[in-house]
């Protein structure tokens, strides 16, 4: 019998710098008394991530959910959006809390992103906005998908929450579209606590969504726009910098983690791992799996209830499908290959310290339930 893990192993495990590196980041705060409200670490921070995500320009955000709403209200929209149903739930929200309409189009089977060959079919009159995800930080086909937004003059907004880092043909991801969300969410390969962004190649977009984030002020004596409360403070931006100092470390590390998972699972069947196209730079961010009950001899959702008695806990990332919840039964479309993978699909635990012993141990567990 294989042994199970002292500790229970999640999906994920948020990285922390060391504690003595944010302390010394946040005493800066102490002297600046500045604790919020585009401090001094907040300008730093959004310097270094302009630098490391190489985008043109960038503005912060309290959480990848609100940086994803300000963009969308940003560009004032009306109508229908075509976005997809194999994502998490703060997309669609975002899309529909703003006042419109969410279509969904079916994503593909090789690498879980929107179908660009099924998005023309659905764009009507009404559709003014493409809203597509880098889920597991696998790009779109951006060339595609931008060629067909130029056609029918849509903008395309990316849900990049995923994607944090992600390069295609040595570009940063959020080249492509016209605003690109990051989230830096705890459980993301790169956090600042709760926090986000949107990084944007045109400068025009600069003020207005300064103003989004800060109740719409322009200056001492007047207000332009209403507006939310949406800026990441002093906090949030030293853990930021604190993080980003060892991300690439930990990037490096879920990859050696990942090639650990792809040796050891590949021997097994019924068990398929994506990794994205060669001209793609990576950040190992998930683990994805699908599971093909027929020769693994269990179901996805045996193997997730097998995996908890050895103290694994995965997840069914993305299960159910958004366009299967009861807040979205209004929208409900038939979506073949999204549902045959969201049925199947189980993410497996990796983080920027995972070590290549667990991964083994993992497998292990994994290589005994498909035995017994
Ligand atoms: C995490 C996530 C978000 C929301 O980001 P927060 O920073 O948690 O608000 C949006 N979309 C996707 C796909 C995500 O995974």
């Amino acid at each position: 019998m294989i042994k199970k893990f002292e500790k229970p192993l999640y999906v994920t495990k948020s990285a922390l710098p060391p504690f003595e590196r944010y302390a010394e980041l946040i005493s800066q705060i102490w002297d600046s008394r500045v604790l919020t409200n585009m401090g001094p670490l907040h300008e730093r921070l959004a310097a270094e991530l302009k630098e490391y995500l190489k985008v043109n320009n960038i503005t912060l955000f309290t959480n990848g959910h609100l940086a994803l709403d300000s963009a969308i209200r940003s560009l004032g929209l009306k109508g229908e959006v075509i976005t997809t149903p194999f994502t998490f739930v703060s997309t669609t929200h975002a899309i529909s809390m703003n006042g419109l309409t969410p279509v969904f189009c079916d994503i593909k089977l090789s690498d879980y992103t929107i179908d660009e060959d099924k998005l023309e079919a659905l764009i009507t009159e009404k559709t003014c906005a493409i809203v597509p995800v880098h889920v597991y930080g696998f790009p779109c086909n951006v060339q595609k998908i931008q060629a067909i937004a130029d056609k029918y003059s849509l903008p395309v907004i990316y849900d990049a929450a995923h994607a944090f880092g992600v390069e295609v043909d040595g570009k940063g991801i959020a080249e492509y579209g016209e605003l690109s969300m990051f989230s830096f969410h705890a459980t993301k390969v790169f956090n600042t606590i709760e926090g986000g962004a949107l990084a944007y190649n045109d400068e025009k977009y600069k003020k207005k969504l300064n103003l989004m984030k800060n109740f719409g002020i322009s200056g001492p004596e007047d207000v332009d726009m209403i507006a939310l409360n949406a800026k990441m403070n002093e906090f949030q931006a030293a853990m930021g910098i604190a993080n980003l100092e060892s991300l690439d470390e930990k990037i490096e590390n879920r990859r050696q983690a990942f090639s650990v998972y792809k040796e050891r699972l590949s021997r097994l069947p019924g068990l398929r791992l994506t990794e994205p196209a060669d001209n793609v730079k990576w950040n190992y961010s998930y683990l994805p799996v699908l599971v093909d009950e027929t020769s693994f001899k269990k179901s996805r959702d045996e193997l997730y209830q097998r995996l908890t008695e050895y103290n694994v806990f995965a997840r069914k990332y993305f299960y159910p499908l958004i366009s299967n919840t009861t807040a979205y039964a209004s929208a409900r479309a038939d979506m073949p290959v999204s549902q045959y993978v969201s049925d199947r699909i189980l993410c497996l635990p990796i983080y920027g310290d995972m070590s290549k012993l667990e991964a083994e141990q993992v497998c292990d567990i994994i290589s005994e339930i498909y035995r017994i």
